[in-house]
């Protein structure tokens, strides 16, 4: 007999969702996350505090290439459901504004809560859970997913391993990936804000500049936001024991506190302005990089066009490596470099 009726790979909020709801069927639940702990992207949603659910939510607020797959997911689980969940835990909420409900305390609150749930379903919940490969025995009708953790069984396979933004909180490309090795349909990912700031700046060098900055502005202001709100309790204290002006607070604990971050996040948006810059010049021609890839493909200089992709290829390698040694020099007293 199979060890595990269903396994769920990455425990986000859908996976951890997934996995209380398949447990409550009676399933024998194994849930798979490859970081350290579950539900990162949860815990720095809503600014900390997760705005859980809206008041107000219906089918007509949600873009999908399947309108009606909100529409029965709606039906079957509604905010209510949720409110009532959020109550039972005891968990504290206000209504912030149009119908927005977010935790009084923080998005932690609602990490317990999936984790109580999940228990409670009799999920066995697994972290540093390396998925290295997906197999289906087509004859015995059971996957098997290979894993650091050994060689894993089970009749129904989730993949909740979401999306690919906020890399540095364990996204992966790994649901794509699955999906492509069985042949199901993707929607293609698009720069979304290519095509808007093309329209508006032409194919210019301002246009890739624009780009690059709105682009990789996210990835250093969430690790940074993320890092000041956790500033070790103790710091905390010391600067109220010593009774701390609010601009020393800031320059003396928030600051180093939020350092390692900051430069994990400087070394993320470095690699993602060049992806971008790369990009804007591919698809919006401006000159540069990608817009002689674009010229040499488009007058059949094949040579030439894989030349310059290898270039583009070992610039992203150069920048990465250069923004870690920085990080490794400017924060070398951080727990995270020893
Ligand atoms: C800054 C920010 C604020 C947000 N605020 C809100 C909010 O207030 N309210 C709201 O409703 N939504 C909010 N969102 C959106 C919400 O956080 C996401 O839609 C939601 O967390 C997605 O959940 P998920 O389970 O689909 O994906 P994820 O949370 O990305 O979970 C996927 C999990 O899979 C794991 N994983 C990936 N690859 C593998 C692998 N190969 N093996 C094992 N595990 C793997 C990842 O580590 C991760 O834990 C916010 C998003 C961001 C970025």
């Amino acid at each position: 007999m199979l060890e595990w009726d269903v396994i769920v790979i990455g425990a986000g909020a859908a996976g951890l969702f997934c996995a209380i709801q398949a447990g409550k069927r009676g399933r024998r639940v194994l849930l798979l996350e490859h970081n350290e702990a579950v539900g990162k992207k949860i815990r720095i949603s809503g600014g900390g505090r997760c705005n859980f659910t809206n008041l107000w939510t219906n089918p007509d607020n949600f873009i999908s290439a399947n309108p009606h797959f909100c529409k029965s997911a709606l039906a079957r689980y509604t905010p209510t459901d949720f409110i009532a969940l959020v109550e039972k835990h005891g968990i504290a909420y206000h209504e912030k504004k149009l119908g927005q409900l977010f935790c009084n305390g923080s998005a932690q609150q609602i990490i317990d809560l999936l984790l109580k749930e999940s228990a409670a379903a009799g999920v066995e919940v697994r972290c540093n859970a390396q998925v290295h490969e997906v197999l289906k025995d087509q004859e015995a009708e059971t996957f098997s997913a290979a894993t650091n953790q050994g060689n894993l069984l089970s009749s129904s396979l989730v993949i909740a391993t979401g999306g690919l933004s906020i890399a540095s909180l364990g996204a992966t490309d790994f649901g794509y990936r699955i999906a492509r090795q069985f042949g199901l349909k993707i929607e293609a990912a698009t720069p979304a804000l290519v095509p808007l700031v093309l329209l508006m700046f032409g194919a210019t060098e301002r246009m890739a500049l624009i780009l690059v900055i709105f682009g990789s502005a996210g990835s250093l202001l969430l690790p940074t936001m993320y890092g000041a709100q956790h500033v070790e309790p103790q710091a905390r204290d010391v600067a109220r024991g010593y009774r701390l002006r609010r601009r020393d607070t800031v320059w003396h604990i928030l600051v180093p506190s939020a350092m390692p971050f900051i430069a994990t996040g400087l070394r993320i948006s470095a690699t993602i302005s060049l992806l971008l810059a790369i990009g804007a010049e591919l698809i919006g021609g401006a000159p540069g990089l990608g817009n002689q890839i674009s010229i040499d493909q488009q007058n059949n200089h094949i040579p030439q066009m894989y030349a310059y992709i290898v270039v583009c290829a070992a610039l992203g390698a150069v920048v990465n490596l250069a923004m870690a040694r920085l990080e490794r020099r400017v924060i070398r007293w951080s727990p995270s470099q020893r």
